[in-house]
């Protein structure tokens, strides 16, 4: 059973079309790369299934949610500029968005700790923010994005300012994550999404043009193709 439909989904800012009567859904476990170049509406998606910005059209449907619910309660979202109170300790952080997420102190303290261990930053929890890395900085990013452990986790280009290295860790952090919940992701590079999805959607001017497993494309296109149809 799919975890999340999306039908006939379309956006406009003040009349101009963002996204036009996009389709698509997704099954749990499965990692998901939204790609297309800048300004062919990905994070208007993301935004939207995050429950940020209202559809112009369009029906957005996620499996066990009960009516009146919050789709927040299942989403995880990390913008792709998120912001991070950089005085802050990363465990501090995670604790403040733990009570956000109405955990108690004390449950906050011990998800925070788990969370830490898991995105690697253990060491550095009592470190100010301000001190960590870009990969150190998004790794912690993805933790408050999962504190409430929701079923998806959507990611706005995860990688795209990151070093080589800080890639790389985030890349291997995500690739952990999908065994336990799925994850949709934006990018603009092909080897990115080639790296860690399972399936393609390729977006180009709102409209969804393609939507498949890398080795589907790769037999539809030659790699080369895949990439000028992305650039
Ligand atoms: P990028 O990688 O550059 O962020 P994107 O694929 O995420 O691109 P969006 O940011 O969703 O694309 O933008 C899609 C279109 O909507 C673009 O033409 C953009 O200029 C426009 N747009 C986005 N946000 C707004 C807004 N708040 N008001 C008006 N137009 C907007």
């Amino acid at each position: 059973m799919a975890l999340l439909t999306v039908s006939n989904l379309s956006k406009n800012y003040e009349g101009n079309p963002a996204v036009r009567q996009v389709s698509f859904s997704f099954h749990p476990g499965t990692c998901t790369a939204l790609i297309g170049p800048n300004g062919a509406g990905k994070t208007t998606i993301l935004r939207t299934l995050a429950g940020l910005l209202k559809p112009s059209k369009g029906e957005i449907s996620f499996s066990g949610m009960e009516k009146n619910q919050d789709i927040r309660e299942h989403i995880g979202y990390l913008p792709q500029y998120p912001s991070f109170h950089g005085w802050m300790t990363g465990k501090e952080f995670l604790v403040h968005a733990g009570r956000l997420a109405r955990l108690t102190k004390k449950e906050a303290e011990q998800r925070a700790d788990d969370l830490l261990h898991k995105v690697g930053i253990a060491e550095a929890k009592d470190k100010s923010i301000s001190k960590y890395s870009g990969g150190m900085k998004q790794r912690l990013g993805i933790a408050q994005a999962i504190i409430h452990k929701p079923k998806l986790l959507m990611l706005d280009e995860p990688v795209s300012s990151l070093d080589p290295l800080g890639r790389r860790e985030v890349l291997t952090l995500m690739e952990e994550l999908k065994q336990e919940m799925a994850i949709l992701f934006s990018t603009h590079i092909l080897s990115d999404a080639e790296e860690v999805s399972d399936r393609l959607l390729l977006l180009k001017d709102g409209v969804l043009v393609e939507d498949g497993t890398m080795t589907e494309l790769r037999q539809k296109y030659q790699t080369s193709r895949i990439s000028m149809q992305i650039e």
